[in-house]
């Protein structure tokens, strides 16, 4: 099976030049596949692994707009739309000028295990655009949106693909979205978009689904080694929509929060961080996160062009993006005393330091099931849509503890039946894919 797996990953190297960051991803997945493929001989006889590393169809596209200057300006969208085994597409936008297809395909790919996992109906894609919204006036970034979405529009639908937020895709964003696909249909197809505002189809706890998912996945690792957040020094990469709520969700449960960053550089605050001035400075005047330590003042520094992971930790949430903590990183985390990691980005860990920390017994989270509350709370904004109803935030975040509690266990318990405890790389890669791969199975050659 080994030489099997080698084989294919060959393939989907060689027919994807350049495309790093999927590699990466196909590659991760891959590594815990070989007990799975023995086991279960007729994924390979039905080119299941060939056929999920291809996406199932890819869209690419010119955004034009005009800036306030009256210059137009020429962006690239994608859409992948990766597999629809389990349900209709489903991932978020992100705009950011990193981006191009290798990410969108990696992000897609992370995505499909982690809509398994969810248990929910759906299948996986992503979308984005290399746009940068960093300095744009808000008519700009509207005006953009609104492009993007006169091409979207075609390729999406409720029972066909779902998009929703990622970086640079807020609730300010996925307004205009919305507003524009509203405006080309004449249809007020809710169920078209997720991370919608509450007042026009949107879900309670959607907003906060993916950080508070990643710590309370989190808490419910600790407790497997007796241990809790409460009285935890924490650390935190980023200061977006995740970071602000795995801080608060951290902060709930008892930990001391004492770092967040921005791609500039990073604040510590020995005293905790202050959420009230943190959401001021980053999401009402979306300034950089330096601003927050001048406003707090005395106990508060900023240290520019570094990383977070030089602050000492017991739990890290690196909730920025994609390899952002590397082996040198994990390893100054490990010798101050790190005990747990939850990843709430997509893939911020590079494969040297994820196997740095699995080898010093760190307990390690991987995003795709880490971070699966926000996706799911999707699925349960979706659910609302479809049947006219909208469920109070108890009620919610009650859907959404239970589900992150079973995504927990059954990683958990998969890495148990194979073999090898406590490793939730293997129990996330491995019921992720047997799900999505026996509804391939099921659904014949498509
Ligand atoms: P936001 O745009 O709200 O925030 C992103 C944060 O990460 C900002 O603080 C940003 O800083 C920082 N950041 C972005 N790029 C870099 C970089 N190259 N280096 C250092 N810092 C960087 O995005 P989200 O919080 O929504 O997303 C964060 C991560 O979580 C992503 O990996 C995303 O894919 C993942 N995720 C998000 C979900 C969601 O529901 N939103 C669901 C599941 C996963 P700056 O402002 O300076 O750019």
């Amino acid at each position: 099976m080994q030489v099997q797996l080698e084989r294919v990953l060959e393939q989907v190297l060689a027919r994807n030049p350049g495309e790093r960051e999927f590699h990466q991803a196909v590659t991760e997945v891959f590594e815990s596949l070989g007990p799975v493929l023995e086991r279960n001989p007729q994924y390979v006889d039905a080119a299941v692994l060939e056929r999920l590393c291809e996406p199932e169809r890819q869209i690419i596209f010119r955004v034009p707009w005009v800036d306030d200057h009256g210059q137009v300006r020429i962006n690239r969208g994608f859409r992948v739309e990766f597999n629809s085994a389990l349900g209709p597409y489903k991932g978020g936008l992100r705009f950011h000028p990193s981006v191009y297809l290798g990410i969108v395909k990696f992000l897609g790919f992370e995505q499909v295990f982690k809509n398994s996992l969810t248990g929910m109906p759906i299948g996986g894609g992503k979308g984005g655009s290399d746009f940068d919204p960093r300095g744009r006036s808000a008519g700009e970034v509207m005006r953009f949106c609104q492009s993007f979405m006169t091409e979207l529009y075609r390729h999406i639908g409720e029972y066909t693909d779902v998009p929703a937020g990622d970086i640079g895709v807020g609730g300010r964003e996925i307004g205009w979205l919305f507003g524009q696909y509203k405006r080309i249909t004449n249809r007020y197809e809710s169920g078209v978009i997720t991370g919608k505002g509450v007042t026009w189809g949107g879900s309670l706890v959607r907003t906060e689904a993916t950080g508070y998912g990643t710590v309370l996945f989190a808490e419910r690792m600790l407790a497997t080694r007796g241990l809790s957040f409460d009285g935890m020094r924490v650390a935190v990469s980023g200061s977006g929509n995740v970071a602000i709520h795995a801080i608060e969700k951290a902060q709930a449960l008892g930990g001391h929060v004492v770092a967040c960053s921005d791609s500039l550089g990073y604040v510590v605050d020995e005293a905790g961080i202050d959420l009230e001035v943190l959401r001021q400075v980053r999401e009402v005047e979306r300034l950089p996160v330096a601003e927050y330590a001048t406003r707090r003042g005395g106990g508060a520094h900023y240290v520019p062009s570094a990383r977070v992971w030089q602050v000492d930790a017991q739990v890290a949430l690196p909730c920025a993006t994609q390899n952002e903590l590397d082996e040198t990183d994990a390893k100054r985390l490990v010798e101050s005393g790190l005990l747990a990691l939850a990843e709430g980005a997509n893939m911020p860990l590079t494969p040297e330091a994820v196997a740095l920390l699995q080898s010093a017994g760190v307990l390690y989270a991987p995003g795709k099931a880490a971070n699966a509350g926000g996706v799911a709370t999707s699925a349960l904004e979706m659910q609302q849509n479809a049947s006219r109803d909208a469920w109070s935030f108890e009620h919610t975040e009650e859907r959404l503890a239970g589900i992150m509690a079973r995504i927990h266990d059954n990683c958990a318990e998969t890495a148990e039946e194979y073999g090898d405890p406590g490793n939730y790389v293997l129990g996330a890669n491995i019921t992720g894919f047997t799900k999505v791969a026996d509804a391939m199975l099921a659904l014949g050659v498509v």
